[in-house]
């Protein structure tokens, strides 16, 4: 009997996390102490199955994109924005994360973001860079009631903000980080059954970079082609086809080294390139920030990297 069908438990080496999938809560429980305390207590736990909505579907092409706005790509034309916004509507793209890396005023900035509620996209989050002119009511307002827009990121602001949980300035610099963070994951239902067969990370991702590159996501070296070529949704639907585009798609966790033994394997979204083995396993030249085998964060009393339990991982799986 499946007593709680909106729960599901995940052993790693040294912790188990029980996830409420419905509530998006989650609990970090030893083994120990789950085996000691609470499983006489609770004897069903060891029985509830994983969740019977076990089968990851998607109608979209493309679930999640990362757009970069400059002058070279010049999707800072409105017209050219609008045929990839366009373009990705028509892929079912529901997230959207777009990068001003051109300082644009405004006025300008204003219209663009207009733009985004014609399509039919539930989330977008801008980044770009602080300028005093985008501090002011208007502003906020246009953010606050765009409807669809749920972050705006300032980078390099003379001062630290957090208005609302909505538009941040941050003193800190547009970087890549590869490091985990709990409070960042994420306990809900699509989540959890993505990551049971496919990468959450790489899975329907698109990335345009500042130069027009398409890439599967920013972290990846190979191109396939660019956006300045980009006329329908055939054009993109044909490079994300490409065997190659897909690369890192189906490359789950419960198939890599490490992250297979880690309890937030069904809630962590992780970046790294995996290298891949003929056999499917992978691994990843980047050590995580978080040990299951010590269940311990790097920076925490006591932490040991991989490297300092002896751990290296190689294209040899033995
Ligand atoms: S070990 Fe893997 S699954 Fe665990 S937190 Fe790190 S990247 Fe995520």
């Amino acid at each position: 009997m499946n007593l709680f069908p909106s729960h599901c438990v995940v052993n790693g080496f040294r912790n188990t996390v029980i996830q409420n999938l419905v509530q998006g809560k989650f609990e970090v429980v030893n083994n120990e102490d789950l085996k000691i305390h609470l499983l006489p207590e609770l004897p069903f736990l060891i029985n509830i199955p994983s969740p019977t909505y076990d089968i990851y579907e998607s109608p979209s092409i493309i679930t999640n994109a990362i757009i970069e706005v400059s002058i070279s790509n010049n999707l800072i034309k409105k017209k050219n924005l609008n045929l990839l916004l366009n373009i990705l509507e028509g892929c079912l793209c529901k997230h959207i994360v777009v990068r001003f890396t051109t300082f644009i005023d405004n006025h300008r900035l204003l219209i663009l973001f207009k733009e985004f509620k014609k399509y039919n996209i539930h989330s977008v989050c801008i980044l770009l860079n602080y300028h005093k002119e985008y501090y002011n009511n208007d502003f906020a307002n246009a953010i606050k009631y765009s409807g669809c827009i749920y972050t705006c990121i300032f980078f390099k602001s003379p001062f630290e903000k957090n208005l609302e949980n909505l538009i941040h300035f941050t003193k800190s610099e547009y970087k890549i980080t590869y490091n985990k963070v709990l409070t960042e994951f994420n306990s809900n239902i699509p989540l959890y059954l993505e990551a049971q067969k496919f990468n959450t990370y790489f899975n329907k991702k698109v990335f345009i970079s500042e130069t027009g590159q398409i890439k599967n996501a920013p972290e990846c070296s190979q191109s396939f082609g660019n956006v300045t070529n980009l006329k329908s949704l055939n054009d993109l639907k044909e490079i994300v086809e490409d065997t190659e585009f897909q690369r890192f798609w189906k490359v789950k966790k419960d198939s890599c080294d490490i992250c297979q033994d880690c309890e937030f394997r069904y809630m962590c979204v992780d970046n790294r390139i995996p290298i891949i083995r003929d056999d499917r396993t992978a691994y990843f030249e980047k050590e995580c920030n978080y040990n299951p085998y010590i269940n311990k964060w790097r920076g925490e009393e006591n932490y040991l990297s991989l490297a300092d339990l002896g751990i290296f991982l190689n294209n040899s799986n033995s």
